[in-house]
């Protein structure tokens, strides 16, 4: 479903990324998980096109994504979320998950004032309105995104994302700073999307949910994979505790 093949990134003399090889298979939950600054987020940034790969492929349903610009690639049906989501100063929670719907769905009908673009905004309204409410987001409908805490504009990035109906989603750290009755909830979202068949990709530090959640891992130690395994294999896994600990 989704195929990278020797991913390479380097910033200045730094190689965050080398020789990266990753496939995923539709309907999986795959973990991402290594020490800080191990190059997780870059991962996400070089598949969904927010980072230019300097060496590698991408397929995403067998098509070739990696010279795709990020709002091309959000329309093949990926989307994803960021680890501090920044959010708009003029724009109250309703308007950004709206904006979110044109920016998938390409502006235009709505400018153009078409019948299927008021038909479109309608469908969006609806949209929004339902996943605002799913994550706990109608108290705080018409306050400026901005004026969100930290936990609530990462559940307004899973709104965004969602928006899309991506068939596949990346999370970086969605409950980091999250309180554990909402992580609960984000949890069960995640759950039932992908019972409905969404394949998910979460960059995750948290042990516990990673064994709740996922169904494979995949760790990062200095931009290498060094290992992709059930979350049960992890702590027997030397490369993994090698990673975690320094001690194989
Ligand atoms: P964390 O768990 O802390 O989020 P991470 O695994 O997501 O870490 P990345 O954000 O991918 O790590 O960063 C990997 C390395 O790449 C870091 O050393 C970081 O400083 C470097 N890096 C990332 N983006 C850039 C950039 N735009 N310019 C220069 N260096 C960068
Ligand atoms: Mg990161």
């Amino acid at each position: 479903f989704l195929e990278v093949r020797g991913a390479a990134k380097a910033f200045g003399g730094n190689q965050v990324l080398s020789d990266v090889n990753l496939q995923i298979a539709q309907g999986e939950i795959v973990g991402l998980l290594g020490p800080n600054g191990s190059g997780k987020s870059t991962l996400l940034n070089l598949i969904t096109g927010f980072t230019p790969a300097d060496a590698g492929s991408v397929h995403f349903d067998g098509a070739p994504i990696e010279r795709l610009a990020a709002h091309r690639i959000v329309r093949t049906g990926m989307a994803r979320t960021f680890q501090l989501p920044s959010m708009p100063t003029k724009m109250s929670v309703m308007e950004v998950a709206m904006a979110a719907a044109t920016a998938h769905h390409g502006v235009w009908d709505t400018l153009l004032g078409t019948p299927g673009a008021r038909q479109a905004e309608g469908d969006a309204r609806e949209r929004a309105t339902h996943l605002l409410h799913e994550l706990l987001l109608t108290p705080v409908r018409d306050l400026p995104a901005s004026a969100l805490s930290g936990g609530q504009k990462k559940l307004l990035g899973i709104v965004c994302a969602l928006m899309a109906r991506p068939r596949m989603l990346l999370l970086d750290e969605p409950t980091a700073g999250v309180h554990p009755n909402l992580r609960r909830d984000i949890v069960a979202a995640l759950q039932r999307l992908n019972a409905q068949g969404m394949t998910l990709v979460i960059v995750e530090h948290d042990m516990h949910f990673i064994r709740e959640v996922c169904t494979r891992c995949v760790v990062l130690d200095r931009g290498e994979i060094v290992a992709s395994c059930r979350p049960d294999e992890l702590a027997r896994n030397e490369r993994v505790l090698q990673a975690y600990l320094g001690t194989a």
